[in-house]
């Protein structure tokens, strides 16, 4: 875990993504490893649109290893095609923020997968909260589809 102003225990203390790794705060998990975790974003800019991390806390790129940046590439690489075909959607867009200056919200490095139609808005942050029905059934069927 990278090292913080006030040592690894209080960055993970304040991280909501870290918090969500050590279950002690609620997620739609889609798949976990040693390496990596994906989940639903709450507020999705579209449905599917999902979220990968390294599980080590890392604010931003800049200190992210060779081998959890591959880690999370190939996580994308292999989620992407699922959350396409589960959401039928026409493409899929990757966003991936660092810093307060490029819009970056939260600060546990992570990857935005959002699944997007022909003629609908690209935004990169959603506005609305999903129902946490919408959400459990989605990730249900992103489970099942990835398992395959
Ligand atoms: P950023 O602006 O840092 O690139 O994106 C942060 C993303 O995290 C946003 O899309 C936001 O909706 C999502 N988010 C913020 N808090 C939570 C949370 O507690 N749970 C989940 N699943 N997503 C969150
Ligand atoms: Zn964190």
């Amino acid at each position: 875990m990278q090292q913080g102003l006030f040592g690894d225990e209080s960055v993970a203390q304040n991280c909501i993504f870290c918090k969500i790794i050590a279950d002690k705060a609620p997620a739609h998990i889609l798949y976990r490893d040693e390496q990596v975790l994906s989940f639903l974003d709450t507020s999705p800019v579209s449905p599917g649109h999902s979220l990968i991390i390294p599980i080590n806390h890392h604010d931003n790129i800049f200190t992210l290893s060779d081998a959890e940046s591959t880690a999370v590439a190939l996580h994308a690489k292999r989620l992407a095609p699922v959350i396409k075909r589960v959401t039928d959607s026409d493409g899929l867009a990757i966003h991936q923020l660092n810093g307060r200056a490029a819009g970056q919200t939260v600060f546990h490095y992570h990857m935005h997968l959002i699944p997007c139609q022909h003629g609908a808005s690209k935004s990169i942050h959603g506005r609305r909260l999903a129902t946490q029905s919408a959400l459990a059934e989605l990730a249900e069927r992103i489970r099942q589809d990835l398992s395959k």
